[in-house]
């Protein structure tokens, strides 16, 4: 999978908490990019800093934590 992939599917539209709680990840505020203005979470319909992106430096620990996710499906 690529990252743009990664990005749309699984990261986009949610906030850190929740990609945090769904793939077990310790995402901190700096590891990732969000967008200019709050918004609602597509997955817990929260009013939130939604996520726009992980910065390039945090990648590995998103592609870590997605792929033990889809590893124990
Ligand atoms: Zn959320």
């Amino acid at each position: 999978m690529k990252y743009s992939e990664l990005k749309q599917t699984s990261l986009m539209s949610k906030c850190r908490s929740c990609i945090n709680g769904q793939y077990r990840m310790k995402l901190i505020p700096q590891d990732l990019a969000y967008l200019p203005y709050q918004g609602e979470c597509r997955s817990c319909g929260k009013m939130s800093n939604i996520v726009a992106g992980v910065r390039p430096a945090s990648r590995w620990k998103v592609w870590l934590g997605v792929s033990k996710e889809n590893s124990q499906e």
